[in-house]
């Protein structure tokens, strides 16, 4: 258990000898394990088969109101579907749109449409500006990141701390930038860090002052409801509202899917914000679509049935997952502790579990993990540009493995943090 940071340089050199024994015997075993992405295994897509039942009764296409789903209509989603996911969000049937299978796809068409057209109040378009900004809390999704990227926005690395992001760094930010139009949020079990955003943190984004009018809050809420413990799940406090108290109701663009729910591409994804937002952005997405698929939110609403229907299935989601995060934790701890090398996140909820290296090591550990067959998200895909400046950060997704392969991928994944660090250590040392 020896503290790598108290080791001499041949006590390194002693370690740094085994360690290679011990990766080479890894490389022999030709393993292809891949823990890239935070995907739904099997057991948990298998839950949501119900959705297929019944599927050439009435039931499935004829709506509460007796509207007929397999035809146009409906731009804003069928009302029981808005029901259900309101109540879920706790926001008003009038405060949402039901859009397609991805949120992603929303937040995209989102940013978009505001570069186009600006969002409402805007003095004028987004593009119009000769540079914008986002602000992004990063480690943060990459995938939120690649957004801003394709539309040329310039983006900002704001910190993560406990509670959320760096909130006084961020008021300060948006109060003297006009050109700061936007900020990127995962509140609830947080990717890849599994952090939830305090209170204060919520009231300081709903009151907090904007230089730019038309700035605005893209609050991608897709982790609420993925608790792992039942008896101890988070909740953030409701940002709307919180914005509607503080006079700042049109500042958030809420988002929300029921990928990790039922089926990742297979679902329905909501859009929350003030109805003033609702209306300005219905009118501009009634040019793009006729409507969404509305047999695929009848499906769902059949389905889930209701919010407490919603944290029904999520509790067999969290009876599958939680078994593999708690392995995930229990061997790093066993192969890593008292190494001064490592930390990670140890989330109640959500996909991911964040992992910190040595600075200057993520990269590194990446490598050597793909050299003996365990493929990681790429290093620095959590920042900005797939920029870390530390190169400290790696994620880790443990849902998708079988639980035998995740243990060996955890186990490979410590020999290689062994291995870069002390390489690190040793490049001081000489
Ligand atoms: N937001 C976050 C924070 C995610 O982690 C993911 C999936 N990894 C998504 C959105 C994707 O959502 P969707 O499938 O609805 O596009």
């Amino acid at each position: 258990m020896s503290d790598y940071l108290n080791m001499s340089y041949e006590e390194l050199q002693e370690e740094y000898k085994k360690l290679q024994i011990e990766y080479e015997n890894i490389k022999k075993l030709n393993l292809n394990l891949d823990m890239s992405r935070g995907k739904p295994c099997k057991e948990q897509l298998d839950l949501s088969m119900g959705l297929f039942d019944n599927a050439k009764d009435p039931s499935s296409y004829i709506s509460e109101d007796g509207f007929d789903c397999r035809n146009y209509g409906y731009l804003s989603g069928i009302p029981e579907a808005k029901r259900l996911f309101s109540q879920l969000l706790g926001v008003k049937e009038s405060e949402v749109i039901i859009g397609g299978n991805s949120s992603l796809n929303l937040m995209y068409d989102t940013v978009a449409r505001a570069m186009f057209f600006g969002v409402y109040g805007s003095e004028k378009p987004w593009m119009k500006y000769e540079k914008i900004k986002f602000l992004c809390p990063s480690p943060g999704y990459d995938r939120h990141f690649a957004i801003t990227e394709a539309f040329g926005v310039e983006m900002i690395p704001v910190e993560m701390k406990e509670d959320g992001p760096d909130m006084d760094t961020i008021e300060k930010l948006v109060a003297e930038d006009e050109t700061i139009k936007g900020i990127w949020c995962t509140p609830q079990y947080s990717n890849p860090d599994g952090i939830t955003y305090s209170d204060e943190v919520v009231d300081r984004f709903a009151r907090m002052k904007t230089k730019a009018s038309d700035f605005r809050i893209f609050w991608d809420n897709a982790y609420c409801v993925h608790h792992l413990y039942d008896d101890d799940r988070a909740n953030v406090k409701n940002i709307l509202t919180a914005c509607k108290e503080a006079g700042n109701e049109h500042r958030v663009f809420i988002f929300f899917s029921t990928s990790k729910i039922t089926h990742p591409g297979a679902g329905i994804s909501v859009l929350a914000s003030s109805e003033k937002n609702i209306e300005f952005t219905l009118n501009q997405i009634s040019k793009q679509t006729i409507c969404s698929d509305k047999l695929n939110q009848l499906r769902h609403v059949n389905f889930l049935k209701s919010v407490e229907g919603i944290n029904e299935l999520m509790k067999k989601h969290a009876a599958i997952i939680r078994p593999k995060f708690e392995a995930v934790d229990k061997i790093l701890h066993e192969k890593l502790d008292g190494k001064n090398i490592a930390r990670w996140t140890n989330p109640k909820g959500g996909y991911f579990i964040s992992f910190f290296t040595l600075d200057g090591c993520a990269r590194r550990v990446e490598e050597l993990a793909k050299g003996a067959g365990l493929t990681l998200t790429k290093a620095g895909a959590t920042y900005p540009y797939g920029n870390n400046p530390r190169d400290n950060n790696l994620r880790i997704a443990p849902t998708l493995p079988p639980i035998e392969e995740l243990k060996k991928a955890m186990e490979i994944l410590a020999v290689c943090v062994k291995v870069a660090s002390i390489e690190k250590l040793l490049g001081k040392a000489s």
